[in-house]
């Protein structure tokens, strides 16, 4: 979704694969992808983290399978959301192959380090009878030891060697429905590490920037290291990995993604950071309406600024605008035209309203639209 010609990013040409019914990679929209922190084992539970991360907008979920127990509640898990599911897998390749029988849409797993090659052939044949893609997870935390030897340290070279080390393995056996991922915390290895297997491949690539730290500092820093990979093209799936919930990370994702406007999901909402000149509480006022505002999903531009030095400029390029001004009373544009006032107290009720109207308006267009496409299909 680009608007002029400097806000164009040119997406490397990956091949794409399937996650369930989310393709990824090609000219797929990027998606979003968190993981759920409850045990596994404990179906509900993580079925109601699921659905709290679908709500937030997940387009697909990682669940954690490092038993027999976990796998066997993956059958219920998977029929009970609607994202497609990636079960996380290490080392035990029994583990992936129950994923694949549970209905995992794709197992997270590095065919190395899994033992003999008659093992590998196994989970392969799994994923292969049950639809199952595979992302081949590279961690600068748990490179082999063989690659720790030959490089003395994890570096962007040792990072890929691994990656297409177990691609090699998947491509033996002539499977090729995988993503990758190199992740390190330090945002400067990943990155370099994902330009250069973004150049030596053409696998479609899950970015993220590992054990990234807290809500604060996981985001700046996510952000900085998929901004970056994301500005040049690279990544055709992401995930921000946050010590925080995995509501968090998926609505972090999206704020990513939609600042480089590359897909564009709720209330973008663009404010001021406010100062002496602003008509109405511009902090406490956004604040208010992220919270009411967060469950809209249609793509939606507000501009809420504390006085005309920059209101009406923001206004026309947002869809709803609202502009402090003076004795309480402030401006709200449609479209970027002045269009009518509001006063302080009822600001806030008001400004939902707009923009829960303006969000039914658009999800019926776009029922219309799904609706007339089956049509035409149908003729
Ligand atoms: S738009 Fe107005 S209120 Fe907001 S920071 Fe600028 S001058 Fe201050």
């Amino acid at each position: 979704m680009s608007y002029r010609p400097y806000q164009q990013i040119l997406r490397r040409k990956s091949r794409e694969i399937g996650v369930g019914k989310v393709r990824v990679g090609g000219d797929a929209p990027i998606s979003v992808q968190t993981m759920t922190n409850t045990p596994t084992e404990d179906a509900q539970a993580t079925i109601e983290q699921i659905r709290r991360c679908e709500l937030a907008g997940a387009d697909i979920v990682r669940v954690s399978c490092p038993t027999e127990e976990a796998t066997a509640a993956l059958h219920e898990i998977v029929r009970e959301v609607n994202v497609p599911i990636v079960a996380d897998i290490h080392f035990h390749y029994r583990r992936a192959i129950e994923a694949a029988e549970a209905g995992a849409a794709c197992l997270r797993i590095n065919p190395g380090n899994i033992g003999s090659k008659e093992r590998v052939k196994e989970v392969v044949k799994a994923a292969r009878d049950h639809g199952c893609s595979i992302r081949i997870g590279v961690n600068a935390g748990s490179l082999e030891k063989h690659l720790l030897e030959k490089y003395g340290e994890p570096n962007p070279e040792a990072l890929v060697e691994s990656a297409l080390w177990h691609a090699d393995h998947l491509l033996q056996e002539g499977f090729d429905e995988f993503k990758i991922s190199v992740k390190a915390s330090d945002v400067f290895l990943a990155v370099a590490a994902y330009q250069q297997l973004a150049e030596a491949c053409d696998h479609p690539l899950h970015i993220g920037i590992t054990e990234a730290g807290g809500k604060r500092a996981g985001t700046v820093k996510s952000a900085i290291g998929l901004g970056s990979l994301l500005w040049a093209g690279i990544g055709d799936t992401l995930r921000v990995s946050l010590s925080a919930e995995p509501e968090e990370e998926v609505s972090v994702g999206w704020e990513m993604l939609k600042s480089l406007h590359l897909r564009h999901r709720g209330v973008k909402i663009v404010s001021c950071p406010s100062c002496a000149r602003q008509g109405f509480d511009v902090i406490r006022t956004v604040e208010k309406l992220e919270e009411r505002l967060a469950h809209i999903q249609q793509p939606i531009t507000l501009s809420i600024i504390g006085c005309v030095v920059n209101g009406p400029g923001e206004a026309l390029m947002t869809d709803i605008g609202l502009t402090g001004g003076g004795a309480g009373t402030h401006m709200v544009y449609a479209a970027g035209k002045t269009d009518h006032t509001v006063r302080t107290e009822e600001m806030v009720e008001h400004i939902v309203g707009l923009v829960t109207a303006k969000a039914e308006t658009l999800a019926a267009e776009a029922r219309a639209a799904q609706e007339a496409a089956a049509r035409a299909a149908a003729e």
